[in-house]
């Protein structure tokens, strides 16, 4: 949670400054407050955009001697860091959760297990990932050419990052930017400034040369004012609306955009799943985070044979969750990251028992002991049935603790609920039939698809993450995201160069039939067929040559 303060506002108050962070020289300044407690952790400043512009400056500089390392250099730095994550994981989980309000036990094992994972994969890994690659280039190979593709950094990648996951999200892609010999500037959320302030002081304390991720706190105008810096790239991950300014913005200055946005994940439940597995992936993958997850599941289908089982353990297992302030030990569930938050979700709940939903648990706040602020950040998590695709709560993104029930009578059915919708990041499909499942997921329009599986896969280093339609454009994580940190380079070598190409000038009768012989055997792909033109490229190469 977070307040922006301005110089006047400050005049009376004492400023501090968290490990790590910069001096505090802006004219605004960003309260950070714990949203569980409403209890101020610290202030950091809302950098200007000739703050960012002098950030990007240093990070262009930093850059040359960094790309100029070994993949082992890079990796020995990012090794470092990794050590130091690992001996201060407790400290930093507490930190995690006081800021963004989620359980510190789920800032382990959401955040701090997949970025230790994924900065051991990339730091070993991203030499063989890039290395340059031979091109097959068919029959142009017979005439002595060659093609590879090598990969250059991109130069400097700014990282626009969210709230949700304020260290998993932007450390990912710090990690995957560095290693492929980039510099970063990183414009993280003004509700979780703090985590990314430890994400480069532990950069720093690990030997990363100074420029090479600079951290610039603030609001959106901070964001702006990156994109329009003069980055060779903005890695983008937030909501539709602010990504599609962002693409804006960045599609007047030609600069790329990975754009990783919300989603309305489904989950679809099929009659043989394993209804037990199931109902503990659906509270699981409805809640944590409070549901504030990209891909949380937000709807959830069953087929209608399942459903009254499916739903009675759901509900018991939901009623049996334990919410408290995240930095408490046993915490299922913590507060919410913000009062904005909270009141769509309030709203989509509110809307959708209007219309006729039936709330099956939870449904409002919850009173938890020991927090007094005024107005508590805490949303019980709810189970909804009776709904429809009418309602927001179906279409829109409540990223909230909001698990809405709905039933299918056949496979086609299912497909077709899940497909109706404007979002397609994940989707998770229950069923003992793995071909069955397949099958189903093949037909889902995600960027990933589960089978027997929710929510977690943005923590796999290996695979590639990002979505289709509103969900986004691009890919972070895997080979597929590292590629979108580098330009690809090709280098085309004729080995025959004494020999003149047939196609160039010279447009003489004879070679005008070379050229419909070319379009008739050579462009079929055929060696075969390639062969019967021989004679004509010869006598053309030939007789150019003896020119
Ligand atoms: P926002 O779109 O509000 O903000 C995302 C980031 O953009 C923040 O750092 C924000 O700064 C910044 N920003 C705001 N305005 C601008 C601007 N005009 N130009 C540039 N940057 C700007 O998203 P949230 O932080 O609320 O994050 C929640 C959303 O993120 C959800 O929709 C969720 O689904 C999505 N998300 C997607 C993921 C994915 O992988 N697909 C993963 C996680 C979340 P500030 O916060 O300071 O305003």
């Amino acid at each position: 949670m977070a307040t922006r303060i301005t110089e006047s506002d400050t005049a009376s108050l004492q400023t501090s400054s968290p490990e790590g962070a910069p001096a505090l020289d802006a004219r605004e300044q960003i309260i950070v407050r714990d949203p569980a407690t409403g209890a101020e952790l610290a202030r950091v400043p809302v950098r200007t955009a000739e703050e960012v512009g002098r950030a990007v400056a240093r990070a262009r500089a930093a850059q040359k001697s960094w790309s100029a390392l070994s993949f082992r250099e890079r990796g020995r730095i990012v090794f470092a860091a990794r050590a130091l994550v690992l001996a201060e994981m407790d400290e930093l989980a507490q930190l995690i959760s006081r800021e963004s309000g989620k359980p510190a036990a789920e800032a382990i094992s959401m955040e701090i297990v997949p970025t230790l994972d994924l900065m051991q994969f990339f730091a070993r890994r991203t030499a063989r990932l890039l290395k340059p690659e031979r091109i097959p280039i068919g029959l142009y190979e017979l005439m002595g050419r060659t093609s590879y593709v090598e990969y250059r950094p991109l130069g400097v990648v700014g990282i626009i990052s969210p709230w949700n996951f304020p260290w998993a999200i932007p450390l990912g892609e710090v990690v995957m930017a560095l290693m492929a010999g980039n510099a970063v500037v990183l414009k993280p959320s003004e509700l979780t400034p703090l985590v990314a302030l430890k994400i480069g002081d532990m950069f720093e304390r690990a030997g990363l040369p100074a420029g090479l991720l600079e951290i610039v706190t603030g609001a959106g105008a901070t964001g702006a004012a990156l994109v329009e810096s003069g980055v060779d790239k903005i890695m983008f991950t937030g909501s539709v609306a602010t990504g599609k300014r962002v693409a804006e913005a960045a599609a007047r200055r030609l600069v790329p955009v990975v754009l990783e946005l919300g989603g309305k994940d489904p989950m679809l439940v099929f009659e043989d799943a394993d209804i037990e597995a199931a109902a503990h992936a659906a509270v699981w993958g409805a809640f944590a985070n409070s549901g504030q997850a990209c891909a949380s599941v937000e709807r959830c289908y069953i087929d209608e044979r399942v459903a009254p089982a499916f739903t009675t353990r759901v509900v018991e297992l939901t009623r049996a969750l334990k919410q408290d302030i995240g930095a408490r030990e046993g915490a299922d569930l913590g507060a919410m990251s913000s009062a904005r938050q909270l009141s769509i979700v309030e709203e989509h709940v509110r809307e959708a028992v209007e219309h006729g939903a039936r709330v099956l648990t939870g449904g409002g706040r919850a009173d938890i002991e020991g927090v007094t602020q005024d107005e508590t950040l805490f949303h019980q998590p709810t189970v909804l049935a009776d709904v429809n695709h009418t309602m927001r709560v179906m279409r829109e993104e409540t990223f909230g603790p909001v698990l809405p029930l709905m039933t299918f009578k056949t496979e086609e059915e299912a497909v077709r609920l899940a497909n109706d919708s404007e979002f397609g990041l994940t989707a998770s499909v229950w069923t003992r039939d793995i071909g069955r499942g397949r099958r189903v997921a093949s037909r889902v329009e995600a960027g990933t698809v589960m089978v027997n599986e929710v929510l977690y896969t943005h923590g796999i280093a290996q695979t590639p993450w990002g979505g289709v339609k509103e969900s986004g454009l691009g890919r972070t994580h895997g080979r597929l995201g590292l590629l979108e940190m580098v330009a690809p380079h090709h280098v085309h070598t004729n080995r025959l160069a004494r020999l003149p190409d047939v196609w160039w000038f010279g447009y003489t009768p004879q070679a005008a039939a070379l050229f419909r012989s070319l379009a008739r055997r050579f462009a079929t792909g055929s060696a075969l067929q390639t062969t019967l033109v021989m004679p004509q490229i010869l006598r053309r190469v030939l007789g150019g040559k003896k020119k």
